[in-house]
């Protein structure tokens, strides 16, 4: 490429004319393959003598900085970064996956400093668990907005402490922070702090997903428990490959697996109780008042307290001590959609799991905001080339 004859070069600095000085040796960039033939562009910049700020490069439109690759070829291969891996869309595209991350990580950068984060009403905050060890860092605490408009990833952040979402939150702005009306989260303490000393104006719903999951772990915890005790006795038998019937809802479980779970009741095990608490505890979400709400969940609570069964008792001490943060859910009926936080996490997983290819954190980071942050994309790259 040649510089064009009429046209003056500008200062990169402050995008005026200036009168040129020198030229550099020439570069190259890789452009959008055409008709499937490797394309780059080839050109030596000019530094201009800008009567501002002194002898500095020209500025080229469809290049970025001392990157060797077009601003077009960036956006062509973000946007097929978010349908194959990076992996397979550098060999594709017969470039490196450094190169896709850079192009992804300018294309995220560029969404997150020109998106409007006016009308996040209600957020969800959650924390997810990524990598192998089970350490404080393998833990990522993750802020959605569940508006019913709009759905998507707003920040993700390394841990699961009271700085992690302090810093989450700070990252928002006290203007967005300010302007929530629902905060939704699990029973996660240090989270509760933080959100009570953030967003105290905000209403504070603990997520019917949340509970549903405590639920459902408690009952896992009784049927191994009560498989270990049964051990070598017959009634062992009607426990085996039951783990993942008890977990459906009761409702979701039919045919020969259903027969096997009446008998699993009619044995009057433990487990069998577990699971009955658990499924009597899905009414509580059909109330409308909160006064009955109120009611039944001082009944189920009294009941899975005399249940004799410690991981049950354990889920009623925790929803009794939260009572106040889940009445709040019928407070906030039909304003959230409750099946958000939970849609979102399974997103995630499927970005992570992807994440094989992700050598770093920070490159599963930015993978997070491109496929979930719904961020403004930069218009088409339409330029005059010199
Ligand atoms: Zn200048």
């Amino acid at each position: 490429m040649a510089p064009h004859g009429g046209l003056p070069a500008k200062c990169s600095l402050c995008h005026k004319a200036a009168p040129g000085y020198d030229r550099l040796p020439e570069r190259w960039w890789l452009f959008v393959p055409v008709w499937g033939v490797a394309t780059s562009f080839r050109y030596a910049p000019r530094r201009v003598e800008c009567p501002q700020d002194g002898v500095v490069e020209e500025e080229i439109p469809w290049s970025q900085g001392k990157r060797p690759v077009t601003v077009a070829m960036m956006g062509f291969l973000s946007r097929w970064a978010r349908r194959l891996s990076w992996r397979e869309t550098a060999r594709a595209f017969d470039t490196s996956w450094e190169c896709v991350y850079r192009s992804v990580d300018w294309y995220v950068q560029w969404g997150l400093a020109h998106r409007k984060l006016e009308g996040v009403k209600s957020i969800g905050v959650d924390d997810l668990h990524w990598g192998q060890s089970k350490g404080a860092n393998s833990f990522l605490t993750v802020i959605y907005q569940i508006d019913t408009h709009c759905r998507r990833l707003l920040w993700v952040g390394k841990k699961r402490t009271q700085a992690t979402l302090r810093r989450g939150l700070a990252a928002l702005g006290s203007e967005v922070v300010g302007g929530l009306r629902f905060v939704c989260s699990d029973m996660w303490r240090p989270y509760l702090n933080v959100i009570a000393a953030k967003a105290s104006q905000a209403l504070h719903v603990l997520d019917r997903f949340h509970i549903t999951m405590h639920l459902n772990q408690a009952v896992d915890q009784v049927r191994r428990a009560e498989s270990t005790r049964l051990r070598g006795h017959p009634m062992a038998e009607r426990l085996k490959k039951m783990r993942w019937k008890l977990l459906r809802k009761g409702s979701r479980v039919r045919g020969r697996a259903k027969h096997k779970l009446c008998g699993l009741l009619y044995a009057k095990l433990g487990t069998g109780r577990a699971w009955m608490l658990k499924e009597t505890f899905q009414d509580f979400w059909r109330y409308r008042s909160l006064f009955w709400a109120k009611a039944f969940l001082d009944v189920w609570t009294t009941r899975a307290l005399r249940s004799r069964l410690e991981p049950m008792q354990k889920v009623a001490r925790m929803l009794r001590s939260h009572e106040k943060l889940i009445l709040n859910w019928f407070k906030a009926k039909g304003e959230i959609s409750n099946a958000a936080v939970e849609g979102l996490n399974n997103k995630i997983r499927v970005v992570t799991r992807r994440s094989y290819g992700f050598r770093t954190y920070d490159a599963m980071e930015i993978a997070l905001y491109h496929t979930l942050g719904k961020l403004p994309e930069p218009d088409e790259f339409t330029h005059t080339f010199c």
